[in-house]
């Protein structure tokens, strides 16, 4: 293999190095190669995913879990609170915590990225935080992420958080890349009202009630009986698991080692059932299909040749000479055409 190079601080890495570096578990070093990963540059990118294949055979021990949810219901106190419950089981545990944030490209803004998240657990040895850095397109932010995935799988990394805001196109994402997905809603109000739509409650292993303070919460109490009334409304899930519904209070860590509990009986049901596994191939196959369509697009749209194309038949089709669908044809006709003469 080539010996690839990065520079960063006078200090050059190869790709060996780099993934020597994460198998040792070394944090810098891995979050050196998101950062080659995140990079706009196609030179960086291409680097770290020659690492990603070095580091490929030590991946996949992990529990991945998608958390998602409205801004506010809790998503950044529910992961330090399931955090401290991880890690205090088992000493040996390690938790990345990976934040998506779907805003951040269209407000300039941040919704994760504007206040401080997870203090306390940010500052200790065995987790690390790491939020995505806002995209040109949802679907190359989400690829990042699931590589971002397995390079901290590679790094003894054995919990992995992907927080998203669930407010839009994310949660699908999310959701093909997590093995377990968890909906965190808020007491007293119905779903329509939190803006979650039925496609991610249907989405959802686990629901938890956050901020419910305490067991005589009858907001919270009536919340858990609604969902999971609804819950058996909805089409059933492949494997046969039916979604828990669980009240807590991230604030005041009540209850979250039940909905970790919920977690485990999760992996447990699916492996039994041969749906970890199944849910995890499928990923795999979906992912390929993903990463060619979002070349082809690319392909396809930053053809300045076809992009001058396009504005000439947008222009017949407006004048009603020709229809969408025939300009469309002509358009993939002259793409079609492009690549034979590259050849
Ligand atoms: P996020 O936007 O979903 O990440 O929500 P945050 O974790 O930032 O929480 C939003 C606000 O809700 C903060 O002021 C938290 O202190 C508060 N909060 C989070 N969990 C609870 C809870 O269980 N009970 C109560 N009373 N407040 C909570």
């Amino acid at each position: 293999m080539k010996h690839k190079s990065f520079k960063k601080q006078n200090k050059k890495w190869t790709t060996e190095e780099l993934a020597k570096g994460i198998l040792a578990s070394n944090s810098i070093i891995l979050s050196q190669t998101i950062t080659l990963l995140e990079s706009t540059k196609e030179e960086d990118n291409k680097i770290a995913r020659e690492v990603i294949e070095l580091i490929l055979p030590k991946t996949g021990n992990s529990i991945r879990i998608g958390i998602t949810g409205v801004p506010g219901v809790g998503k950044s106190t529910f992961i330090e609170a399931i955090g401290q419950e991880i890690l205090k089981e088992n000493t040996g545990n390690k938790i990345a915590v990976l934040a998506i944030d779907p805003s951040s490209q269209k407000s300039k803004g941040s919704i994760l990225g504007d206040k401080t998240r997870m203090e306390k657990i940010s500052v200790l040895k065995n987790v690390f935080i790491r939020p995505s850095p806002a995209g040109k397109e949802l679907g190359g932010v989400h690829r990042k992420t699931r590589e971002t995935i397995l390079l901290c799988e590679a790094a003894g990394y054995n919990y992995i958080l992907v927080e998203t805001v669930g407010v839009g196109q994310s949660e699908t994402a999310v959701h093909s890349m997590v093995d377990c997905f968890l909906l965190l809603m808020l007491p007293g109000a119905g779903d329509e009202l939190q803006g979650i739509k039925r496609g991610i409650m249907e989405m959802a292993d686990i629901i938890a009630i956050n901020k419910a303070d305490s067991d005589k919460d009858i907001a919270a109490n009536t919340a858990v009986s609604n969902y999971k009334n609804a819950i058996h409304l909805l089409p059933k899930s492949d494997s046969g698991w039916i979604t828990e519904v669980t009240s807590c209070s991230a604030l005041n860590n009540f209850k979250i080692n039940l909905i970790l509990d919920n977690i485990i009986k999760f992996k447990q049901y699916q492996t039994l059932k041969g749906y970890w596994i199944k849910r995890r191939n499928q990923q795999s196959k979906y992912w390929i299909k993903k990463t060619i369509e979002q070349y082809l697009i690319n392909s396809f749209f930053e053809n300045d040749n076809l992009l001058q194309q396009i504005e000439v038949k947008e222009e017949e089709v407006l004048k009603g000479n020709i229809s969408s669908f025939k300009a469309a044809e002509e358009l993939i006709e002259i793409y079609k055409k492009n690549l034979k003469t590259n050849d």
